[in-house]
């Protein structure tokens, strides 16, 4: 293979020889099945490929499968080599010839299919970026091979299969469900999604008459409207932004037990975290908005137009990041928008501080550049353009490359087409640079927001007198917040009239609480606000012990978040009040311990593991869940497990 160099603008530009070379896998087609007890996926594959220059061997990703009944090209037996990595054809393949190979696979796969049980239910689910969808659908790792698929499966019959695209209708089996998916468009392989669940679901149509399928779990359905809110609005929204109309046929959205990450924007069907499905309460705190827009919108951005290779990862993040800011802007308002771009500006700053920013181009760079980074060029490049220009741009790099890759440099030029500006300078500041402008980035929020300005003024690290009356003033409750972190001491009476968040900073900072506050501290426990509740009952606790049970008597009933924060909270300090239902101490115990079963989410599970260990309380029954909990699929909840089993050695 040999490498060649060009120099582009300031870019430099490293081609290699691939395999899109040479033969283009144009339709994908499997037909699989589940063997949920022994994590087995078994089918039958077929793909249809170009040849678009002489080539005697090509291969399809598949990690660990075998190939028992052979290779059939354009039905004929051919030789093949399983390295357990690549299935490798090989053959005297012409070029500009079209050919067929269908093949029979089977695997065990250790990643990126998961078969999850809970209380007796399948939950089963993939994650194909970052775990390769080959270890169980022989497919390609590299993003830039994008093919047209089409699926088939079946599973047991009161569960609902979802998979990307649209949905062709169910069996009629009495006993097994079955059901086929076709795409219409192209994708990479990282985006091929199944949800396989006891799911309810409710359906919506868009403005523009996509369908919409918000999936949820039959336990939840008080939940489906706080989880889902505002999904129609949004996705309205970013049709009309982005200028360019969905580009796919439907779009599902589907909560899953345990999942790695918060949400994966597979292409059609974003599978998110349940730690999402939240209650009009825990709403306040943790809700799925962010998540929602992010996903959706890479429908576009990394779905539609995808990122050659890792360096020009930002066109995925950085784009999904910002428009879902857009999107979150046109629900919550201007101020939310600058203080979450403030925000982000202030982390990458600290970032850099500690050596650990690069340039956004770094195929290694942090979550935080890709994302944040990547969205503040955007909107810095929106201020120097013009919002009109920077609109005609996307549009235009949307339909130029749509089904294709993309790289920095040709998503600038078509801002250089449509601005007719030159662009070396701001690619050099904003993009190649290893440090992130923080200078630049908070002079233009100055110029955008009033309401940054004051924040910026309102600064009480060092004491001064009018701290005091900005907290009684009508600046904003972030300003507030800021005052009483910096400074809470200043909290009184009339700063507890104020409204919820700038409430939760109270429960938060404020820690000796004085007598004369009491009262008013202790209305904090009946906020609409799982954090704040938490944070109150604590304090409260510690800081009145005579009036303990009190507390917890009007606590007593509250779960709070899906990691049920306040009962787990609730139960520690239960078992470590002497006067509290003494007598209940073994059932409050067990019912901690439970909770580090494989029973639950393993965020509940790491809360309640950490507890215990505080408490140095894992007896025999945690220990056992701890030995367990060492083979999840959730690397906290592992590393976790693994460190305090070596401590209790
Ligand atoms: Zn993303």
């Amino acid at each position: 293979m040999k490498n060649v160099c060009l120099l582009l603008f300031v870019f430099v530009n490293c081609i290699t020889a691939q395999q899109t070379d040479y033969v283009d896998f144009i339709e994908g087609d499997a037909m699989f099945g589940l063997v949920p007890d022994s994590s087995k996926v078994f089918g039958l594959m077929s793909y249809k490929f170009k040849i678009l220059r002489d080539v005697d061997s090509l291969f399809i990703d598949a990690k660990n499968m075998t190939f028992e009944a052979g290779i059939t090209l354009n039905d004929k037996k051919i030789d093949f080599k399983n390295n357990n990595k690549q299935l490798w054809l090989y053959h005297t393949f012409k070029k500009d010839s079209l050919y067929e190979v269908l093949f029979n696979y089977q695997a065990y796969p250790k990643q990126a299919l998961y078969f999850l049980k809970r209380q007796d239910e399948w939950n089963i689910w993939t994650q194909g970026q970052g775990k390769y969808t080959s270890h169980w659908l022989p497919s390609f790792d590299d993003v830039n091979e994008k093919v047209i698929f089409t699926f088939s499966t079946l599973f047991k019959k009161d569960y609902t299969i979802i998979m990307n695209g649209r949905r062709l209708g169910d069996s009629l089996s009495k006993t097994v469900n079955s059901a086929s998916f076709v795409m219409q468009h192209p994708m990479s392989s990282y985006l091929v999604a199944l949800a396989i669940g006891k799911y309810k679901k409710e359906s919506l149509k868009t403005n523009s008459g996509v369908p919409l399928e918000l999936y949820y779990f039959p336990k939840d359905s008080l939940k489906v409207e706080p989880t889902y809110r505002y999904s129609k609005r949004m996705f309205n929204f970013m049709e009309n932004e982005i200028g360019v109309r969905y580009p796919w046929y439907d779009y599902k959205q589907v909560p899953v037990h345990d999942f790695l990450y918060a949400g994966m924007e597979n292409t059609t069907l974003t599978i998110f975290s349940d730690a999402f499905v939240v209650d009009p309460i825990a709403f306040n705190d943790r809700n799925y908005v962010n998540v929602n827009a992010h996903e959706l919108a890479h429908q576009w951005f990394g779905n539609l137009v995808t990122a050659t290779s890792g360096e020009h990862h930002w066109l995925q993040e950085g784009f999904a990041t910002y428009y879902a800011l857009l999107a979150e802007q046109d629900i919550f308002g201007e101020d939310y928008f600058y203080w979450k771009l403030y925000e982000s500006a202030l982390q990458l700053k600290s970032q850099d501080v500690n050596k650990q920013g690069s340039s956004l181009l770094y195929s290694k760079a942090s979550s935080l550049t890709f994302y944040q980074r990547g969205a503040w060029v955007l909107h810095a490049l929106k201020d120097k353009i013009g919002a009109s220009n920077f609109k005609l741009a996307v549009k235009a790099y949307l339909e130029a490359y749509k089904f294709k890759s993309v790289s920095t440099e040709q998503f600038i030029s078509k801002v250089i087409e449509q601005s007719e500006m030159k662009m070396d300078d701001f690619v050099k500041t904003w993009i190649i640079a290893d440090e992130f402008p923080y200078d630049l980035a908070l002079a233009l929020l100055k110029k955008q927001s009033v309401f940054i300005q004051e924040y910026e003024m309102v600064d009480c690290e060092a004491m001064n007198s009018q701290c005091y009356d900005y907290l009684n003033s009508y600046i904003s409750d972030k300003a507030k917040i800021k005052i009483i972190r910096q400074a809470p001491q200043l909290v009184n009476r009339s700063t507890f009239r104020n409204n919820l968040m700038v409430r939760q900073a109270i429960a938060q900072y404020l820690t000796k609480i004085p007598l004369d506050l009491k009262e008013d501290y202790e209305t904090l426990l009946n906020d609409k606000s799982y954090q704040t509740i938490e944070y109150a009952l604590y304090k409260l606790w510690l800081n009145f012990p005579e009036e303990r049970s009190k507390y917890l008597n009007a606590t007593r009933n509250i779960e709070g978040f899906s990691d049920k924060n306040i009962r787990l909270l609730w139960l520690v300090l239960c078992l470590n009040t002497l006067e509290y239902k003494t007598d209940q101490n073994s059932k409050f115990y067990d019912e901690l311990v439970n909770y580090t079963s494989s029973k639950y989410n393993a965020e509940i599970r790491l809360k309640a593991f950490q507890y215990l260990d505080l408490m140095q309380a894992c007896g025999t029954d945690c220990k056992q869940n701890l030995m367990d909990a060492k083979s999840h699929h959730n690397w906290r909840l592992v590393k976790f497990a693994k460190d305090l089993d070596k401590r209790l050695q």
